[in-house]
């Protein structure tokens, strides 16, 4: 058995943190299994849905590294649905209601008033074809709903909350489709589901109900259901679903100077008992994916760890894997001094203007200033060709006397213009013999 999993967005706008988590789970176990990754556009709602969205999620997936083997659209398969629709009413698992939002309203009401749960009273199967006529008399054309079969219990092995159990006869047969013909989102998922052969749907908890529905449509259409797994939500770090969440996404991470990988890891663990760790490829994630490690208490995610796990991986990189997006000039060396101090990489350039120069003149009192005269005449003799940091300074130390902080710090400041910054024995070979014994002189 192949496995294929589906990332199903709905194009109605960008990706947020939450929906990317949802594709990252449903990629890596197709991954880990050798099987497919579909992405399906669940863009029925012809107004909502936007081409450009569609676009912008691609990219996502692509800047994430979510390579996706094939892509369906919603739209392109109504005639499905409809063949769908068509057979399950002739079973008679599907009915005509014509009852407006505020009845509808009405009856909840009542029954809420009585403490009762507010399940839909199936009162158009009992309509008699007189009262049907007099309702298209009136001008009212039906929604439409899924009769579910109340003598066949709801239940599924789900793999993150484990045995799941549902009483039919306790929920309501589900609308399908609208008075306008239009569809809503369960049959045609369903339906897709069952003709794509998907082998897991992996999706957020706040589908669990529609999954107990989705299954009666399942055994309605005479299809194997595909395994599910509900994962809990996500919250901020403040431990609320928070408005910041849903607008965060692959935009404001690339602005923020994010890494893809940095995302990945953090979403792939975040809500399981893995460890979050700093990976720059997907592999070990791959490799670790397990359904058995996710919890049911909702995942955190927590800006100041994205960073923080930004850093680490920032710092594991190899030049040829950021070479394209450093400044210009910058070779092996310099991605080598410079990685352990960059949060992000849009930093590099500021220490990369710190070896180029020209670097800010710091304040120095007269003593000093005969110290640097002193350290320039030194870096005028040395041999640049190897430990030149070693050599000035062990030769200043002698000299001068100076020794510790009133060594060091002002020969930094001197040379970059800082206080801090990357190890001066890395920093002194790209700044160069003849820009050092400048700046050493105060002619920067
Ligand atoms: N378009 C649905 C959503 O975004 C898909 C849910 C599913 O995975 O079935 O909620």
């Amino acid at each position: 058995m192949t496995v294929i999993t589906r990332f199903a967005p709905s194009p109605t706008g960008r990706l947020h943190v939450g929906n990317i988590r949802t594709a990252l789970h449903n990629w890596l176990w197709a991954r880990k299994q050798g099987g497919r990754f579909l992405l399906r556009l669940d863009d029925t709602d012809s107004e909502r849905s936007k081409e450009e969205h569609v676009e912008a999620i691609r990219a996502d997936l692509a800047w994430l590294g979510m390579d996706v083997d094939g892509e369906e659209r919603q739209s392109a398969r109504f005639d499905r649905y409809d063949a769908a629709f068509e057979r399950l009413r002739a079973a008679g698992r599907v009915y005509a209601c014509y009852e407006t939002p505020q009845e509808l309203e009405l009856k909840r009401k009542i029954l809420l008033g009585r403490g009762k749960p507010p399940v839909y009273d199936r009162a158009a199967l009992d309509l008699t074809d007189r009262q049907i006529a007099d309702h298209e008399a009136e001008g009212r054309t039906p929604h439409w709903r899924f009769k579910l079969d109340h003598d066949t219990p709801i239940a599924w092995d789900d793999l993150i909350r484990g045995p799941q159990h549902f009483d039919p006869a306790l929920l309501s047969d589900p609308v399908i489709r609208r008075e306008d013909g239009s569809w809503l989102y369960m049959l045609p998922s369903a339906v897709d589901d069952a003709e794509m052969g998907i082998t897991h749907v992996v999706r957020g908890e706040d589908h669990v109900t529609n999954t107990g529905l989705q299954l009666q449509m399942f055994d309605a259409m005479n299809a194997l259901p595909p395994a599910f797994a509900h994962e809990a939500l996500l919250v901020g770090s403040e431990g609320k679903l928070s408005k910041r969440l849903g607008s965060l996404g692959v935009e404001t991470f690339r602005e923020d100077g994010i890494e893809p990988m940095a995302v990945v890891s953090l979403l792939a663990r975040i809500g399981t008992s893995d460890p979050v760790e700093p990976f720059t490829e997907a592999a070990p994630l791959i490799e670790s994916f397990d359904f058995a490690r996710f919890g049911r208490a909702p995942a955190r995610f927590d800006g100041e760890e994205l960073q923080t796990l930004n850093a680490k991986i920032l710092h594991q990189l190899d030049y040829d894997a950021v070479a394209a997006r450093l400044p210009q000039g910058m070779g092996a060396d310099g991605w080598q001094a410079i990685r352990p101090n960059l949060t992000t990489l849009s930093e590099a350039s500021d220490w990369w203007h710190v070896v180029e120069g020209p670097v800010d003149s710091v304040a120095i009192d007269a003593e000093t200033e005969a110290f640097l005269d002193q350290a320039a005449e030194i870096a005028a003799t040395l041999d640049w060709s190897d430990a030149a940091w070693k050599r000035l300074t062990g030769e200043l130390k002698e000299k001068s006397g100076r020794k510790g902080k009133a060594l060091f710090l002002p020969l930094r400041q001197a040379l970059t213009g800082r206080d801090h910054g990357p190890e001066m024995a890395s920093l002194l070979p790209l700044i160069g013999k003849d820009r050092a014994i400048a700046r050493l002189a105060r002619r920067l």
